[in-house]
This record gives structure tokens, C-alpha cells and sequence, in this order.
């Protein structure tokens, strides 16, 4: 199935989160029918990473937004692993410092936007901006109505420098986020990862989904799209993630850079060394 045309949110449109199912699965049934499928998308990204960073004619990033427990931790772990760490970064923008917080708000995220060759990851985003600050009052609303205008204007600029920017919004039910809740609580391996605000933030869910659906609306564009990513199924989130980088990725029509030595010289040096060192 192509996940670009199901999940994108196509420009301009209106969008209600509560006509999208966040358990949708697709045609697998479960985790290990999917298994086949999920291998095949990492090992194609495996090989366009290579292309990107040999090519370096290209950026790509990726914005990862959605709820606590909503899995941005696990896709980036799952696209990465696909990845050569040395091509890759990722950043996690937390609440702003107060040297960041007297600069405007996309002082800190450009320090961050990858370099031609590069992916870079941000786990959260300048999309903060427009959602927590805006559902705790944490500027007016003259000032984040405004961010949206910024924000692609912002975008366009890095795709005019040769990045390609894909936005996923990991979408779960309030009843998965619980269960998540529930399983930190429960798994020792997982209790470090509980934050005294878990709970005050799930008091804030339908101002979270009514920003999220404008951040989707107002920022979802031909050249940076938004995707809206049914992930109350791990398995079924990463395998919709990794096809639509994947798919991106083809895309561009990269191809392996031509060497930048003559080959007949250097065969004729590999032959000298290789006959020297056999005497
Ligand atoms: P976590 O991703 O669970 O480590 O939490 C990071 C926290 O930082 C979340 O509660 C975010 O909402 C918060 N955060 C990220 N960016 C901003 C921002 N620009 N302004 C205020 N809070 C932010
Ligand atoms: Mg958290």
C-alpha cells in the first residue's frame, strides 16, 4: 500500500483527528506478518542513506511530534537503526533554555538542521511552539497564531538549500496512552521515562488535539508534508514510517557520485604496488 497517498495530510485541507483510527494496521495482522515487510523498508533505507551521504547533494529531515508515550523515542530508534551513524544526528528539543528562550524560536532549531548528506531527526520540534506553548498560554496568542507563516516560511528555505523535510505525527487513543502509562509503571526498564506531567498533560488532550489539527492543517505543504502515522501498533508505525522515508527518498533519483580520481591511473598504481609487494 502506498502510506505517502493513505497518511499525508494534503495541503490546505481541514483535518479531523477523530476520523482517523490510531489503530489502524493495514493488511498485516499482526507483528510477526509484518515482519517480512518491516525488514524489506530498512534495508532500503540502509541503501538510500548510503546514496544521500555519497551523493551529499541532499538533507533530509524528519520531525517527529505527538503525545507522551506516543513512540517518538522508538521511531527514532527504528529509522536509525537502518542508518550509518556517521550520516546521521538527532536531536530532542526539551523546553527552551533561558539563553534559547531570549532568542526567537527557531534561534535553536536551525543550529540543527542537517547539512547536504546528513538526516537529521528532530525527536520534537519548532512545532512546540505551536502546540505546548500554546496550549499553556506560554506566550499570547498574537504571537504563536503567527508561528505557522514563520514556521513554513522557515521550512521553504531549507528546501530551497536542497532538504527534504517529511513531518510524522504519531497518533494514539487516549486509552493506548494509559496502557503505555500503565507498562512504565510496571517495567523497571521503563520507569525512568515517567515525568511528573504525564498526567497534567493528559488533562490538556482535547487542546492538544485541537492545536495539533491546526499545526496539521496550516503546516501540512507540497514541500514539507505532515503525516498523520496510526501508532497505537509499534510494528505498524515504524513499517509506515520507514516505506514513507523510503518512498521519499527514491524519489530524488539520487545516484552514486562518479569518482573523483582517474581509475586507469590509480589501476595502474594498485598494479605496481600489488607486483612490488609479491616479490
Ligand atoms: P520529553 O520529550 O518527554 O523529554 O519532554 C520534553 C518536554 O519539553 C515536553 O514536555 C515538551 O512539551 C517540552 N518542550 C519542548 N519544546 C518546548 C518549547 N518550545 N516550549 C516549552 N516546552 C517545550
Ligand atoms: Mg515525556
Amino acid at each position: 500500500m502506498d502510506y505517502r497517498k493513505k497518511l499525508i495530510v494534503e495541503p490546505g485541507t481541514k483535518i479531523k483527528l477523530r476520523d482517523i483510527d490510531p489503530a489502524f494496521h493495514g493488511k498485516h495482522a499482526t507483528h510477526e506478518a509484518a515482519l517480512t515487510d518491516l525488514q524489506k523498508e530498512v534495508a532500503r533505507l540502509t541503501q538510500l542513506q548510503y546514496l544521500l551521504y555519497a551523493e551529499k547533494k541532499h538533507a533530509l529531515l524528519i520531525v517527529l511530534q505527538g503525545i507522551d508515550a506516543a513512540g517518538k523515542d522508538g521511531t527514532c530508534w527504528h529509522v536509525l537503526t537502518a542508518m550509518n551513524p556517521q550520516g546521521t544526528t538527532v536531536t530532542g528539543f526539551k523546553q527552551p533554555s533561558e539563553e534559547e528562550r531570549a532568542h526567537d524560536f527557531l534561534w535553536r532549531i536551525n543550529r540543527h538542521t542537517p547539512a547536504l548528506g546528513q538526516v537529521g531527526v528532530f525527536n520534537r520540534s519548532h512545532y512546540e511552539d505551536v502546540l505546548v506553548v500554546r496550549v499553556h498560554k506560554l506566550v499570547p496568542r498574537e504571537v504563536w497564531s503567527r508561528r505557522y507563516t514563520q514556521i513554513n516560511d522557515f521550512e521553504t528555505r531549507l528546501v530551497d538549500h536542497g532538504t527534504t523535510i517529511i513531518k510524522f505525527f504519531l497518533y494514539i487513543s487516549p486509552e493506548e496512552q494509559l496502557e503505555r502509562f500503565r507498562q512504565r509503571l510496571e517495567d523497571p526498564h521503563r520507569q525512568w521515562k515517567i515525568s511528573d506531567a504525564d498526567y497534567k498533560e493528559r488533562a490538556y488532550w482535547d487542546q492538544y488535539i485541537a492545536a495539533y489539527e491546526d499545526m496539521l492543517q496550516k503546516c501540512s505543504t507540497s514541500y514539507a508534508p505532515w503525516y498523520v502515522i496510526p501508532s497505537n501498533h509499534k510494528w505498524f508505525r515504524n513499517l509506515a514510517v520507514s516505506r514513507i522515508i523510503a518512498d521519499t527518498l527514491e524519489d530524488l533519483g539520487m545516484k552514486m557520485p562518479k569518482p573523483t580520481v582517474d581509475l586507469e591511473t590509480i589501476r595502474q598504481q594498485y598494479h605496481a604496488a600489488a607486483t612490488t609487494a609479491s616479490i
